[in-house]
């Protein structure tokens, strides 16, 4: 049986004008190594969730990415991280929103699933059932990146000035990871910063589930980044699901659809990597770039930024 798996590391590149061959290959290499994360679980047969969150673990613990080590801060100077897993086989999920502390929001996503009754969990419960399971904390040297940082003291300069940030890189970034295990399930889990100088409580598209991830074995698994609030507005990752069930829609057509027409036609700049249950992998995105790649069973991982 086949085998196929997507992440992604944000729809918020490095323009290209910016980027330097050093750092391409450097976000080249982050995302094979968290391909081969994926990958290792499903060549060995394991479960479609458990790819994801290996594969999405590998990028949090990647400063280049907005994610776990590298998040972007807040407003106020704080990093607060969403994450949420969704497994397509029964659809269960599991969500945490503004935490920091643990190294791998994603982990502890899927804590909320498997050890609790509910699908999102904030504050400092959500804390307390990571330390119950056993998840390794980080703290604010751990956390901290610099060009994280000077992107937060750039924007906001620019707010004060009343100007709009043009750079991606600056204001967002996500990652994320759908794959279709050898048994035929899939799931999706995606972890973020969120947005640089966002508002103190503010909670993105990541961890709502049906918005920035969504997973069923009826239809796909999807994972989004980019601008949080449309994709919420517009519940993107459930959109791509609905359009083929309900319109029988291919994967491809019902991800571009959401990407380029719902999205792109809305100020919701971003891209989503979705997988269906018989494999097929889409990565649409309406964006200068997204991090992104890919891999099947019996083919050579690749990865693409622009
Ligand atoms: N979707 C993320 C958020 O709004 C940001 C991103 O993916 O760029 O929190």
């Amino acid at each position: 049986m086949t085998y196929s798996l997507a992440i992604h590391g944000g729809a918020g590149t490095i323009l290209k004008a910016k980027m330097t061959p050093e750092m391409e290959t450097a976000y080249h290499a982050g995302l094979a190594r968290a391909l081969e994360a994926g990958e290792a679980v499903l060549r060995e047969g394991g479960t479609a969730m458990d790819a994801v969150v290996a594969a999405v673990c590998a990028l949090e613990d990647e400063p280049l990415f907005n994610a776990g080590r590298g998040a972007v801060f807040t407003s106020a100077g704080k990093q607060e991280m969403d994450a949420a897993v969704m497994d397509g086989k029964d659809r269960r999920a599991g969500s945490v929103a503004g935490v920091f502390g643990p190294k791998n929001p994603v982990r502890l996503a899927r804590a909320v699933m498997e050890r609790t009754e509910h699908v999102t969990l904030i504050g400092p419960n959500a804390l307390e059932l990571a330390r119950q399971a056993g998840l390794p904390f980080g703290d604010e040297v751990y956390f901290f990146t610099q060009t994280r940082w000077d992107s937060l003291q750039e924007t906001l300069e620019m707010r004060e000035r009343g100007e709009v940030s043009d750079d991606p890189a600056r204001r967002h970034g996500t990652v994320g990871a759908v794959a279709r295990d050898a048994t035929g399930n899939v799931a999706a889990a995606t972890s973020t910063g969120g947005m640089t100088a966002k508002a103190p409580g503010r909670v993105g598209d990541t961890p709502m589930i049906g918005a920035g991830t969504f997973a069923d074995n009826e239809t796909c698994a999807v994972s989004a980044t980019g601008h949080g609030e449309v994709f919420i507005r517009w519940n993107a990752a459930a959109e791509i699901a609905a359009r083929m069930r309900h319109a029988g829609e291919t994967l491809q057509t019902a991800a571009e659809h959401v990407v380029m027409q719902d999205l792109a036609k809305n100020d919701g700049s971003g891209g989503m990597i979705a997988v269906d249950r018989h494999g097929n992998i889409t990565m649409p995105f309406n964006a200068q770039g997204m991090y992104r790649g890919m891999v099947r069973k019996g083919s050579a991982p690749e990865t693409s930024i622009y």
